[in-house]
């Protein structure tokens, strides 16, 4: 029976044409294929296989205006959110693969210690084999493409499932990889909800990439770890902004207005707590609340933020409002969840008097939702940032750059920026990923080029 995954443009509520779903029986012929295509495609030379990455770069810009159309339509993003924030990041690591990734992965002379004198060493990178890739929603062309990239410059051949919730995108993904002339089944796009994810899960792949739900990424990890399979696990976060009170106050506001509402807050490191000093608490607020009541909602090129994309998302957003606002929270900006309708659009919400037990302190939200939280000293908002299951990013806002450096090497947290938000993976010579709750692993940097790879040990002696 053929099975269609239905793309709804959930800001307009327009149902558009339905994806073909991949079959399950269809599973193991996928890992046939990219077994039988591996033995090729990992023998290239890396500037060989650059080169079609060079091209699927070409592609991307030629379709540049189609692709931002189809993420707005899949997502309810607004179409600068779909240019800056998902397709610019993806065209950029592309940029800086094909730059540096030669040399990344080309066998590096180690020093060779007294013993073994005479000799050399080297290590090398060897490709790990079939990478499975499973992709989210919230940005569903950078998540799916750059982890799938990065495995393929490595010699890797790829499977990606990307979400069921963007299905657009993820058909608009499988035609730029064909438009670009990947040689046959070096990349293969398996399109389908939880049933195909898990069946590719079980289907032995030599690395799994994982971008999703804490929840997911367990079963995921447990599955992996019975047969030993390495895995990258980008889950969830519940990042905290704090703010001094010698910070540029207004900097910081419109920092935290930014990074707690873009992409209506379905972000994996939105701003999700908001500490600020006691003796600037009251300040704050009215500027949050100001410039939060001046954004524009809707899907149009002047708008602010979009809706949410996922309608299982406004539900926990919901949840997680009412039970504060049941719970004594103060709503400072926003409506009530008994007064919002029934799109997918829900105007950003402030709340103020918050107690840590709230799920809107404690879970992730992943939506425009802004908890205020005062504290009194330094080792107090420490204790509370680092007082949660996630450790994603983190952002300190001073002029004290001394205290700044100070709080930013005591936060548990996969990265901390300072007097700035959600720029960590704007930078893809760094790192990206999370400690606790928030994953396994990095991506982007060197690394994320190097754990697809296994690193193998050669010692040469001339005989
Ligand atoms: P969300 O609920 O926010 O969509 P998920 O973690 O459920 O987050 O989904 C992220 C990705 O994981 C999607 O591509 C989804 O289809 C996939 N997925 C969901 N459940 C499983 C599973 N049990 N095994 C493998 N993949 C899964």
């Amino acid at each position: 029976m053929m099975t269609l995954l239905e793309a709804v443009n959930p800001a307009t509520g327009e149902h558009m044409e339905d994806i073909q779903e991949t079959k399950i029986e269809e599973v193991e012929l996928y890992y046939y294929q990219a077994r039988t295509a591996f033995e090729k495609w990992s023998r290239l030379a890396i500037s060989e296989r650059l080169i079609y990455l060079k091209k699927l770069k070409s592609v991307m810009v030629e379709n540049m205006d189609r692709l931002a159309q189809v993420i707005v339509q899949d997502t309810g993003k607004v179409p600068t959110e779909a240019l800056v924030a998902d397709i610019m990041p993806t065209l950029d690591a592309i940029t800086t693969i094909v730059k540096h990734a030669e040399k990344i992965l080309s066998p590096k002379r180690v020093k060779t210690p007294l013993l073994l004198i005479g000799k050399k060493s080297y290590v090398e990178y060897m490709p790990r084999g079939v990478v499975l890739v499973i992709s989210p929603w919230n940005y569903p062309l950078q998540l799916a493409v750059v982890p799938v990239i990065s495995a393929l410059a490595g010699g890797n051949t790829v499977i990606l499932k990307p979400s069921e919730v963007t299905p657009l995108v993820g058909k608009f993904i499988e035609e730029i990889f064909q438009k670009a002339g990947f040689p046959k089944d070096v990349i293969q796009v398996a399109h389908g909800g939880k049933e195909v994810g898990a069946a590719l899960t079980a289907g032995n792949p030599d690395y799994i990439f994982f971008t999703g739900s804490v929840g997911t990424g367990k079963i995921i990890q447990e599955v992996a770890a019975k047969k030993l399979i390495p895995t990258t696990l980008e889950l969830g976060g519940k990042d905290p902004l704090i703010v001094f009170k010698d910070a540029n106050l207004k900097r910081a506001a419109k920092g935290a207005v930014w990074g707690a509402f873009t992409n209506s807050g379905q972000v994996c490191m939105s701003a999700e707590r908001i500490y600020v000093e006691e003796s600037i608490y009251d300040d704050f607020l009215n500027i949050v609340k100001e410039e939060t009541e001046k954004l524009i909602q809707g899907t149009n090129e002047d708008s602010d933020i979009g809706s949410m994309t996922f309608p299982k998302q406004k539900e926990i957003v919901k949840q997680h409002v009412k039970d504060a606002l049941e719970k004594g929270a103060v709503l400072v900006s926003g409506s009530p969840p008994d007064k919002w309708d029934d799109s997918m659009f829900i105007q950003p919400i402030i709340l103020a008097n918050l107690k840590q037990d709230m799920e809107v302190v404690c879970e992730e939200t992943f939506g425009p939702v802004m908890p205020v939280i005062p504290f009194k000293t330094e080792e107090e908002v420490i204790k509370l940032a680092n007082e949660s299951n996630y450790g994603l990013n983190a952002s300190v806002w001073t002029s004290d750059l001394k205290k700044a450096r100070r709080v930013a090497s005591r936060l548990v947290s996969g990265a901390v920026t300072v007097n700035e938000v959600l720029v960590s993976v704007a930078n893809h010579y760094l790192p990206f990923g999370g400690t606790k709750d928030s994953g396994i692993g990095r991506y982007h940097s060197e690394e994320g080029l190097k754990i697809f790879c296994h690193e193998k040990a050669i010692i040469l002696d001339r005989g």
